[in-house]
């Protein structure tokens, strides 16, 4: 099947051209076209990679910060708040903050696509996530293959000793102290969570991974990210550089929806259930 047959939303007949009846019909075969197409690349696929961004994770109730007027993000920049130099000017500040964050991640469920994408890795379908998720959703849905290259909020470290503690703790000490800082056993300075705030560099064991995988990926599934932030938004281009496929499913558009052999505009769980329900239909070729 051609790339271009598998494009979902994108060919639209002229307005008037067809009833809306028609139209709707052939949108639901486009979307059918495209589950089946990533389906055969993914069974051809020698490796198969998923790189994932927030929009994995808002149908678990956790707002993409760029989609305005939801949450937290609504009240406050998280480019200012969530600044590396704001954490070390005012930490109670930037705790009171992040420990509002902690609690509404903490009560969060992984959805169905986070779930789809263990179940490949269970079927020996997939190689691994990379992801720019903090909300540790990917292992609570039992991914095991797992490179957060924004880190995640499962530790806070002092950036002095290196000492770490989980979140747990984190969130004990940020109820017993005075000023809400959790701060280090050994040396009293304010741990930071191990989250990449701005004005950090990505940490780069993780970023080498995640190179690493996407150069290998015969498929890298790209699922929830605008794709804009770098250097995590370059990692389909080594893929396409050594002949792989790139799929791309999320709703917005992406700079790199012209090299994807497979668009996706749908719901990510509909979608990733549906190429799931393709891969256990059998194999038509
Ligand atoms: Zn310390």
């Amino acid at each position: 099947m051609a790339g271009a047959e598998a494009i979902t939303g994108a060919q639209r007949a002229p307005e008037g051209a067809l009833a809306a009846q028609d139209h709707a019909r052939e949108e639901l075969a486009a979307q059918d076209r495209a589950r089946e197409h990533l389906a055969a690349l993914i069974r051809e696929a020698g490796s198969v990679v998923a790189l994932t961004g927030a929009g994995i994770s808002v149908p678990s109730g956790i707002p993409d910060f760029r989609s305005p007027g939801t949450g937290l993000w609504e009240r406050m920049d998280p480019t200012e708040v969530a600044h590396i130099d704001a954490f070390r000017a005012d930490p109670a500040r930037f705790w009171g903050f992040y420990g509002e964050r902690f609690a509404s991640l903490i009560e969060k469920r992984p959805n169905g696509a986070h779930a789809v994408l263990a179940e490949l890795e269970r079927r020996g379908l997939l190689d691994g996530v990379i992801t720019q998720n903090v909300d540790m959703l990917h292992r609570r849905a039992g991914t095991r293959e797992l490179v957060e290259v924004h880190g995640s909020i499962a530790t806070s470290s002092c950036l002095v000793c290196g000492r770490t503690v989980a979140l747990a703790a984190a969130r004990a000490l940020i109820a017993a102290e005075p000023d809400g800082v959790p701060r280090c056993a050994e040396c009293r300075e304010p741990l930071k969570p191990d989250v990449v705030l701005f004005g950090e560099l990505l940490p780069q064991p993780a970023f080498a991974r995640a190179r690493e995988l996407c150069e290998g990926a015969d498929v890298l599934l790209c699922v929830g990210s605008s794709l804009e932030v770098h250097p995590v938004a370059g990692l389909p281009l080594p893929t396409r550089e050594r002949g792989g496929a790139v799929a791309i499913v999320t709703q917005g558009p992406t700079p790199l929806d012209g090299i994807a052999a497979v668009r996706m505009r749908g719901d990510v769980v509909a979608e990733l259930e549906g190429v799931l329900g393709a891969l256990d239909r059998p194999d038509p070729a």
